[in-house]
Formats: structure tokens, C-alpha cells, sequence
């Protein structure tokens, strides 16, 4: 049952428009309806999940341990959701984000098929006009984006890619049913955490796989396993401390020890023994061996040194290996990549790897990849070739906030918000894991459903004041900018061209877009915020009378 479809007093037709129905919408409305406002979710995929909707790649699945990667916010749920990995495939977090829905009967409120194209403020009467794909207009006094940070995918341009001959796949839009690659020649361009995970798979069952590397990854074994129910069980006597550490503690939002020393404080061969400890446990933990990993030059080289040697021992033939090997970068300030036999993939006799950073390709023919010395025949090809990470899908949207400014035009030199949450000019305008906030170097359920419940909780808090508008101030904004840089800054992060600083987009302005200074920090200065009467954002009080507060 829908909980509330009054309108507001207002004359909005709804007190909250949410745009998008992954994770984070769905929490998101889940929340507005506890509280009794009306809201209207859109979504342009025919179902519920997002990126579990979306990215249906072969070998697809979470990078977080799913016991870690699933919502908290209640305790039966993560009680009665039996994970059968210790890495859920795609198809399983799928059916669990369309469980979450049935149980929570989520759909009444969420308009499936239906793309958000254009938001405009209107001034005069603090109301959102929300333009959709159907041709209609509705009004509404909030609109949250949860939008997702990695949701655009992002074909590439490469010349001729629309006269291939063959099926060329997407893995961030991958078709629905299932793709046979079984006899065919396949050519996949891009090695990040995608192709690293469809590799193996893809290989296993094609004729031959051409792999297109323009940067190799640094990754670990992800050593996924059944779970069993006893594993299960003893997961969740510990969940009520698992989930504060990844709350409070935790940089990431991941359950893991907290390293009590540097990488230079072991010697050689203590150092060895954790790292290699850690290499057999799996997981993205590796980096939180030590304490200093993303911090110091020389502490990070030890680990990189190791997973380059890992390489070496894993792939036997050595120019191979050494294509392998990322040397360009620090580990770990592109998102790591977790695996299941990436690099032994290479000692198959059907797999090749082609370097494209020395031999780029020129163009697409009808029937092969031409690189600059050789065209490689191939049937299909699959591009895992990333997305327009973090602000792609809201460039997608017109936007328009105060005195007709668009967001685009103001984030044209990268993107600048207050906590990651709201961005100055933009009344009333939330998003979800926004730029400037810990998003994609976290867990990123934990930090969904903190900016869920902060988003709730501030709406719940203009209601029993008669609020009407709430909006960053300029101040606080520039502050919190020089803050996300001077903390980003004083790491090892900004060394690398990663999808983190807008790198893998010709012409996106180069800022580091993430807040790394930790989910347990930021929740905390979030939390502050709110203490003070919501400090750094400016309120104004309803001009006409607003409904009757219905706290929960
Ligand atoms: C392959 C892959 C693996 C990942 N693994 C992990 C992991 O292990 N751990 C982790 O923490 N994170 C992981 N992530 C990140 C993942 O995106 C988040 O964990 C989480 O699923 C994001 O949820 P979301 O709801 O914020 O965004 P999304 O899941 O991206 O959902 C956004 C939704 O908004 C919709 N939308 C966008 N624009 C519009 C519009 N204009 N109108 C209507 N609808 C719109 C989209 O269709 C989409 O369904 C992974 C990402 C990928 C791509």
C-alpha cells in the first residue's frame, strides 16, 4: 500500500520527487513514506536495482563481501536474506534489490520506463517542476537525485565503432537475455574492475578473446566462496558490530581490522608474510594491511611491488606479465579490482592481450580492431569501458536552479557542493553519494543509507518548523570544496588518471571528486551539521501554510 498520496498544501504534487530506483531510491522512499511525505520515484530501467539492473555482464558481481554489501536499515531483512556467496553474482542482488521491494511494496510509488530529462525552480513559489520522458510535468517541493555515481556508461569514440558488423555489448547495458559467445572470436576493450570480472568468463566460453589494454589494474584474488548457513549465522551474531565499524569506524565502510602500523615499520620478510596472508584471504582488505598504503610513496611501492610479483608468478609468458604489470600509478588510487582467475586467464591458448597504450587502435573495421600494426578479426565485441563516473547521470538532466542557471553550466569547471548533498543555487535539489562526499571509496551501501537517513531526517526537521527552502550556503560550499581538496590532496590518489578525478573522459575538468577523508569522519561532520540547525545551509520559512508536521 502506498502510505500517502495527498498532495501537498502547497499545490505541489508531491512533497518529494526521488530520481532513480536503485539502492539508493529505494531506500529513499522507503524513508519518505515512514515519514508520511508523498513522493514519486522515477526510474528509466524497467525494474528496481540500478547498477544490478544495468550491469549484466558476464562474471558481474560486488567487490564488497555481501554479508557487508546490503542494507542495515532492518534488522529482519538482513536476518532472513540468505547470500550464497561470499561475492554475490549480479543476478542475486538483483533478486535481492527486487525482494527489498516486494517486501517493502515499493513499486506503487516508482513510474518504471520513465527518464527524468529536465528540474526547474521556481522561484516564486519554492516549487520543482520535474519534466519526464512521457511527456508530462509534475511539481514537487524536494527532488532527490539518486542517480548513481556509476550509471552513464560511456561508449567510447573510436572511429568506425558504429560500422562493426557484429553485436558490440556495453557492460554497464548489458542485454537481458543471455549472450553465447561460444564459437565466436571476441574482442573486449578495457581492463577495469568490468573487465577484469567478464574475462575469465567470457574466455572460457569464446573461441578466442582479444583483450584491448590501455591500463593495467592492479587486482586481487577475490577467493569467492559458497556460504554456508553456518557461515551465515556466525556473520550475523556480529552484525550489530559489523555494521556500527563500518559506520563509525571504518575509512571505507568495510568490517576489517585497523592496521596498528606502516608498511616500513615491518622488515622484508614480516612485511611478506602479511601481505601474502592477506593476498590468500582475498578481498578488496588487502589495502588496509597497513596504515599508511595511500599515504606514503615508499610504503605504497612495497604493496605494488608484491601484487606485481603475483603477476610475474601467475602469468607465464614473461612479456605477457609485464604488460600486466600497472607500474604507472600507486596501488589502490584507482579503484582496486577484485578477481576470480584474471591473470591465469592469460596462459589460455584462446586469450591474447593486445596493448593499446603502445599500439592504439585506430579504427573499428566492419569485421576487426585495427591498431596502428595489426587488425585483430573478431565477431563481437564487448567494451568495458566504464562510465561518466559521478556526475554523468546528473549532466543528463536540465537542471535549472536559481535566476535560470543550470547545473551544468555551474559544475563546467567540476563539480562543487556542500557535504556532497546539495549544491549552491539549487533550492530544495538532494543528491545521493553527490560529489564532494566519501560515495565510490566506500561500501557504498553504508554511505547511501547515511545520506538517506540524514536527507529524511533534515525533511522531517523543515516540516515541524514550517520550512519551506533550504539551500547551501556560498560560504560553507567553498569551504567544504577547499576541504575535499586539501584532504585528497595530502594523498597518494591524486597520482593517478582514475575515473575518481574525471580522467577517463576527454575534456572533464581534472578535480578529485570523492571525499576521502573516511565514512566514520564525514558521518560524524555530517551529523554536527545537522545538530546545529543544519550550520552552513540557509532555511527559509514557508510563505504559504505547509501541512501538519506528522513526525514518526
Ligand atoms: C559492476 C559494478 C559493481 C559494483 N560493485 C560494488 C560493490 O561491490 N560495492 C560497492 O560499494 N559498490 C559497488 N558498485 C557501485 C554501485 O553503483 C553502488 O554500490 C550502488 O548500487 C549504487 O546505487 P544507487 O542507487 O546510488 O545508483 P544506481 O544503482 O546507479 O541507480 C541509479 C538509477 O537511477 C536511474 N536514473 C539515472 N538517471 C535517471 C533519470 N534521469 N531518470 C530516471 N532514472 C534515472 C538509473 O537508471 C539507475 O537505475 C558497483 C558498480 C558497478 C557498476
Amino acid at each position: 500500500m502506498s502510505a500517502v498520496q495527498s498532495s501537498p498544501a502547497n499545490g505541489a504534487a508531491y512533497d518529494v520527487v526521488v530520481v532513480g530506483a536503485g539502492l539508493a531510491g529505494m531506500y529513499m522512499l522507503y524513508r519518505l513514506r515512514g515519514l508520511g511525505f508523498s513522493a514519486r520515484v522515477y526510474e528509466e530501467g524497467s525494474g528496481v536495482g540500478g547498477t544490478w539492473y544495468w550491469n549484466r555482464y558476464p562474471g558481474a558481481r560486488c567487490d564488497v563481501e555481501s554479508m557487508q554489501y546490503s542494507y542495515s536499515f532492518s534488522d529482519e531483512l538482513q536476518q532472513e536474506w540468505d547470500w550464497s556467496e561470499r561475492y554475490a553474482s549480479q543476478p542475486e542482488i538483483l533478486r535481492y534489490a527486487n525482494h527489498v521491494a516486494d517486501r517493502f511494496d515499493l513499486r506503487p510509488d516508482i513510474q518504471f520506463n520513465t527518464t527524468v530529462q529536465f528540474c526547474a525552480f521556481d522561484e516564486a513559489d519554492d516549487i520543482w517542476s520535474v519534466a519526464t520522458s512521457d511527456g508530462k510535468t509534475v511539481t514537487a517541493n524536494f527532488v532527490v537525485l539518486a542517480t548513481g555515481c556509476l550509471s552513464n556508461a560511456r561508449k567510447p569514440d573510436i572511429k568506425g565503432l558504429n560500422g562493426f558488423k557484429g553485436p558490440v555489448y556495453h557492460t554497464g547495458n548489458w542485454p537481458h537475455e543471455k549472450i553465447d559467445f561460444a564459437g565466436l572470436r571476441v574482442g573486449i576493450v578495457g581492463t577495469g574492475s568490468s573487465g577484469i570480472q567478464s574475462v575469465p568468463v567470457i574466455a572460457a566460453e569464446a573461441k578466442h578473446l582479444t583483450v584491448f589494454q590501455r591500463t593495467p589494474n592492479y587486482s586481487i584474488p577475490a577467493r569467492n566462496k559458497p556460504l554456508s548457513a553456518a557461515d551465515r549465522a556466525a556473520f550475523r551474531k556480529i552484525y550489530p558490530e559489523v555494521r556500527r565499524f563500518a559506520r563509525e569506524e571504518a575509512r571505507n565502510g568495510i568490517y576489517t581490522e585497523v592496521p596498528d602500523r606502516g608498511a616500513l615499520d615491518d622488515g622484508d620478510n614480516a612485511r611478506r608474510a602479511r601481505y601474502e596472508a592477506r593476498w590468500q584471504y582475498g578481498g578488496l582488505t588487502f589495502m588496509s594491511v597497513y596504515n599508511n598504503l595511500a599515504l606514503d610513496k615508499a610504503a605504497n611501492d612495497t604493496a605494488a611491488d608484491f601484487v606485481r610479483g603475483k603477476i610475474a608468478e601467475a602469468v607465464k609468458d614473461p612479456t605477457t606479465a609485464k604488460l600486466l604489470q600497472p607500474t604507472t600509478y600507486p596501488i589502490g588510487t584507482k579503484r582496486i579490482c577484485i578477481d576470480t582467475d584474471y591473470f591465469e586467464t592469460f596462459n589460455r591458448p584462446n586469450v591474447t592481450l593486445v596493448d593499446i597504450k603502445a599500439d592504439p587502435i585506430q579504427e573499428i573495421l566492419p569485421h576487426a580492431v585495427r591498431t596502428g600494426r595489426k587488425d585483430y578479426e573478431i565477431d563481437a565485441l564487448v567494451l568495458a569501458t566504464g562510465f561518466d563516473a559521478m556526475t554523468g547521470s546528473v549532466a543528463k538532466i536540465d537542471i535549472f536552479g536559481r535566476g535560470g542557471r543550470t547545473l551544468n553550466q555551474k559544475w563546467a569547471e567540476g563539480p562543487t557542493t556542500y557535504l556532497g548533498l546539495m549544491s549552491t543555487g539549487f533550492p530544495n535539489l538532494f543528491i545521493i553519494t553527490g560529489p564532494g562526499s566519501p560515495s565510490v571509496l566506500s561500501n557504498m551501501i553504508v554511505s547511501i543509507e547515511q545520506h538517506v537517513d540524514w536527507i529524511a531526517d533534515c525533511l522531517g526537521f523543515m516540516r515541524a518548523r514550517g520550512l519551506a527552502t533550504m539551500e547551501a550556503e556560498p560560504e560553507a560550499e567553498e569551504k567544504w570544496v577547499a576541504h575535499v581538496n586539501e584532504v585528497a590532496g595530502a594523498t597518494l590518489y591524486p597520482q593517478a588518471d582514475s575515473w575518481y578525478m574525471g580522467a577517463n573522459i576527454p575534456g572533464k575538468p581534472r578535480i578529485f571528486m570523492p571525499y576521502i577523508g573516511g565514512v566514520g569522519p564525514y558521518r560524524q561532520i555530517c551529523n554536527e551539521v545537522a545538530a546545529k540547525g543544519y550550520e552552513g545551509f540557509a532555511m527559509t520559512a514557508a510563505a504559504r501554510p505547509q501541512k501538519a508536521a506528522a513526525m514518526p
